[in-house]
C-alpha cells in the first residue's frame, strides 16, 4: 500500500507535455515558423519528438506507431474515438509502469531519451500529465503533496526549495487562478473531490510545476461551462513561447477557449490524420465515420 501511494505520488508529480506531427505538412497557421514582414522566422525548438511509438498492456498491442512532434509555443489537440489509445499514449510518455514500450523513441528537448528516465525524473525535467481520471491519495494532504512535488521540480532546476510558509503565498495566487478555494489545501489529495474539483486540482499542479510540456487528458470532461472557462483561462495563462501543450479532448468546445495550432486524430493506436483547427470543426460536424467507412 505504501509503495502504491509512493507510485501515485510520483505519477501525480509528473504531468505535462506538448507535441507536432512528424512527416506531415505543417498547417499554414502554425504558430512557429511564422512568416513576419516577408521574413521567414526560424522554427522554434522541438520539445517532444515521438517516432513510431509502440506500446502494449498485458501483451496486447495498443499503440501501433505513433508519430508526433511538438515545438515550443505550440498547442496540439489529439482527438479520436474512445479506446483509440489517447490515454495510453499520454501515460506511456510520462512512464506509467502498466504499459510496456515495444518500439519507437520519445525524445525531449535536445534529444534526451525520455524512455530512459524514471517517471519521477521525467516529471522533474518538466514533463507533466493531467490525468483523465485523477487518483485519490488518502492520508496525504493536498498542501504537502503540492509542496513536495514543486520542491522536487525546483531542486532539479537548481532552485531553492520553498518552506511551508513561502509556499503558502505561491499557492494562494495559483489557486485563485484556477478558481479553487484554500479549503482544498487541508483535504487529502483528490479524496472526495467532485469530478470538476479533481480536474481543477490537476491544472493547479500544472500551474505550480511550470512544466515545459503538458499533456492534458480530457481535462474538460466533468466541467460545467463556468468551470471550463476558468480552467481554460488557467491553461492560457500557463501557455507561453517556451512550453508546449497537448490537449486530449473529444469536444470542439474546449478548443473554442484554448486555440490549437494542430489537431490530430488518433484511431486504433495511430495518428491517422493531422491538420489545423478546422479539422476539429469537421469532426464536430461529421463525427468519426470516415475512419471506418464500412460501419
Ligand atoms: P482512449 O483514451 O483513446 O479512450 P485508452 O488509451 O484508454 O483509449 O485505451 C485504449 C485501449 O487500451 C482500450 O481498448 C483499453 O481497454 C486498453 N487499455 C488501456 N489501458 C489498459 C490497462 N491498464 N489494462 C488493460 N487494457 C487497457
Ligand atoms: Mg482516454
Amino acid at each position: 500500500m505504501a509503495r502504491r501511494a509512493a507510485l501515485l505520488l510520483v505519477l501525480q508529480g509528473c504531468r505535462a507535455l506538448s507535441l507536432s506531427p512528424s512527416g506531415t505538412v505543417a498547417p499554414h497557421h502554425a504558430s512557429c515558423a511564422a512568416r513576419m514582414g516577408g521574413v521567414m522566422m526560424a522554427e522554434a525548438e522541438v520539445l517532444l519528438e515521438v517516432q513510431d511509438l509502440c506500446a502494449s498492456v498485458q501483451d496486447t498491442p495498443i499503440l501501433k506507431g505513433v508519430n508526433i512532434r511538438v515545438r515550443r509555443g505550440e498547442v496540439h489537440a489529439i482527438m479520436g474515438p474512445n479506446g483509440s489509445g489517447k490515454s495510453t499514449f499520454s501515460k506511456v510518455v510520462v512512464g506509467h509502469p502498466a504499459y510496456e514500450v515495444t518500439g519507437g523513441t520519445v525524445n525531449f528537448r535536445d534529444g534526451e531519451d525520455l524512455l530512459d528516465l524514471e517517471p519521477q525524473e521525467r516529471a522533474q525535467q518538466g514533463v507533466f500529465l493531467a490525468f483523465q481520471y485523477p487518483v485519490e491519495i488518502p492520508g496525504v494532504s493536498n498542501a504537502d503533496f503540492l509542496r513536495l512535488a514543486v520542491n522536487k521540480r525546483r531542486a532539479a532546476l537548481g532552485e531553492s526549495e520553498y518552506d511551508p510558509i513561502e509556499f503558502f503565498g505561491v499557492l494562494g495566487e495559483k489557486m485563485s487562478s484556477v478558481g479553487m478555494s484554500m479549503d482544498f489545501l487541508n483535504r487529502e489529495v483528490n479524496s472526495g473531490f467532485s469530478g470538476g474539483e479533481k480536474k481543477r486540482n490537476e491544472i493547479l499542479q500544472m500551474a505550480l510545476l511550470e512544466p515545459e510540456i503538458a499533456i492534458l487528458d480530457e481535462t474538460d470532461s466533468g466541467l460545467d461551462i463556468d468551470a471550463l472557462k476558468t480552467v481554460a483561462d488557467g491553461v492560457n495563462a500557463y501557455k507561453s513561447d517556451s512550453n508546449g501543450i497537448v490537449l486530449i479532448t473529444h469536444y470542439q468546445r474546449l478548443l473554442d477557449y484554448i486555440k490549437p495550432d494542430y489537431v490530430h486524430i488518433m484511431s486504433k493506436g495511430q495518428i491517422v490524420k493531422s491538420g489545423g483547427p478546422e479539422l476539429a470543426l469537421e469532426l464536430e460536424a461529421e463525427g468519426y465515420a470516415f475512419l471506418d467507412p464500412a460501419r
